[in-house]
């Protein structure tokens, strides 16, 4: 599979670098997951893809399988309350320019200020 979007070494992107040095729990051929540095609820985990893929808009194939492993992950351990989320582009909070997909575990009162609708602008 051709992602397209040119290379990128491991030092420049954290996730490469993570994927290539085998940091991670869970994987398939086309992902793996870690538990992120600061899991905001328990059971947080992270989706990466193998490829260096910039964003969830760079690629619709490769963003898709990323939520389908998600969710096989997510239905392995049972969970029942969970968001999913990924950001593209920095003004929607992308902090790291590698497509992943955080696997949120909720609960009721948890304090995780999610929806963030009828917040004041
Ligand atoms: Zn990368």
């Amino acid at each position: 599979m051709a992602m397209g979007h040119g290379t990128v070494s491991a030092e420049e992107c954290p996730f490469c670098g993570r994927v290539e040095r085998g940091e991670y729990d869970q994987w398939d051929a086309h992902n793996v997951a870690f538990i992120p540095l600061r899991p905001v609820t328990p059971g947080h985990f992270l989706v990466v893809s193998r490829a260096h893929v910039d964003s969830a808009l760079a690629s619709a194939e490769a963003t898709g399988l990323a939520f389908a492993f998600a969710v096989r992950m997510a239905r392995l351990v049972r969970l029942e309350h969970v968001n999913f989320i990924t950001s593209a582009g920095e003004h929607a909070t992308q902090t790291v320019r590698h497509l992943h997909v955080h696997v949120v575990p909720r609960s009721e009162g948890d304090g995780l200020p999610l929806p963030w609708t009828g917040q004041e602008r």
